[in-house]
């Protein structure tokens, strides 16, 4: 069941699993059905590299080929049917050394005994230039939290994933016009949805345009940006990036677990990292072969670290249920 953030910041669960991915919703239907009350969060429907696979083929047991996105939401409603919360939110900090540990996002922090980061590895390298200066003085990463903000000023929303388009479009209540960059020539969403967006009166969209920089001193005035072989200046007072890349999703973690040089994460053979309760799966790790099924299989096993850390068992036992 979807939850609002307000709703799940006043409980303590025995389980937080960062990300809704196919990692995080195998470990999230794990602990769930162990009986552990457990709270999923994630960036938002069509995030995460499961969601982006167009067509798999290879998941075992799914004959023919589905949709990632879709496969992901099964995944995501067999959690929930059995009793696991999901929460929309984008995480920034954590704190994994007190108890219970905390993770905060832009509409709070939640509580959990044991965390477990299912993150993905569809993160950015290097910022752009101007971007970390700016950030909350114009450059935001969540239009749903900041968007107001924007009322009848031009914004410009970077990226070309499904967040970035909807947002885009959630952008359109407050900003006088909404840039939509895209980094490729046609959007990778749905027609449907992509069609909506090149419709909308208040949407300029710039197909195959590249940000190079965020301009302003105290606060953002525009974007240098590249499009059709030319650059040029963008006059807007909002940026709103959702670039991906492919690195491991661990900035928000603040160097508190052990990482490898690229930034995943080193875990043991119960996926717990280098802090007891804290556990990581999927795409994330290191050295790992990125498919669905071997990011369920982490979850799973990760589900198992979480159940024997709880009860403080420390030996591992056989279970076939
Ligand atoms: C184009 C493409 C095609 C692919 N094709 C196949 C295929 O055919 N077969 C196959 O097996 N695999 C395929 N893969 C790989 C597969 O999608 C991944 O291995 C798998 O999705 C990894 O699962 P995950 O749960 O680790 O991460 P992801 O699926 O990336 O999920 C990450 C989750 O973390 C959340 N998240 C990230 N950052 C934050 C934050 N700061 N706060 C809150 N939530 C956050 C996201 O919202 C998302 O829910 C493909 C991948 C891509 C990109």
């Amino acid at each position: 069941m979807t939850i609002e953030p307000m709703e799940a910041m006043n409980t303590v669960y025995d389980v937080v699993i960062i990300g809704a991915g196919p990692g995080g919703a195998t470990a999230a239907l794990y602990t769930a059905r162990a009986g552990l009350s457990t709270l999923m969060i994630h960036r938002g429907p069509g995030t995460g590299s499961g969601a982006l696979a167009d067509r798999i083929a290879n998941y075992p047991g799914v004959l023919g080929e589905i949709s990632g996105q879709e496969l992901t939401e099964r995944m995501v409603a067999q959690a929930t049917s059995f009793g696991a919360r999901l929460v929309q939110d984008v995480v920034g900090m954590v704190d994994l050394h007190k108890t219970p540990k905390s993770v905060s996002g832009n509409q709070g922090y939640y509580q959990g005994r044991a965390i477990i980061i299912a993150t993905g590895a569809m993160g950015r390298g290097t910022p752009l230039p101007g971007e970390e200066a700016l950030v909350g003085r114009g450059v935001s990463y969540c239009a749903t939290c900041d968007g107001a903000f924007f009322r009848d000023q031009p914004v410009a929303v970077a990226g070309n994933n499904h967040e970035a388009v909807e947002e885009a479009l959630f952008l359109t209540r407050f900003a006088s016009q909404v840039h939509l960059l895209s980094q490729t020539a046609s959007l990778n969403v749905p027609t449907a949805l992509a069609d909506e967006v090149l419709r909308h009166e208040k949407i300029a969209y710039h197909g195959g345009a590249r940000v190079l920089a965020v301009l302003g001193e105290d606060a953002v005035t525009g974007l240098r940006i590249r499009e059709g072989g030319a650059e040029s200046e963008l006059a807007v007072q909002g940026a709103f990036i959702y670039l991906q890349g492919r690195q491991p999703i661990t900035g928000f973690l603040q160097g508190e677990l052990e990482r490898c040089e690229g930034g995943c994460l080193q875990v043991d053979t119960m996926m717990q990292t280098s802090v007891p309760g804290v556990f990581a799966v999927g795409d994330v790790l290191c050295n790992h072969l990125k498919q669905v099924v071997v990011a369920a299989a982490d979850g799973a096993i990760a589900a198992s670290g979480v159940e024997r850390y709880l009860s403080g068992r420390d030996t591992i036992r056989p279970d076939w249920h």
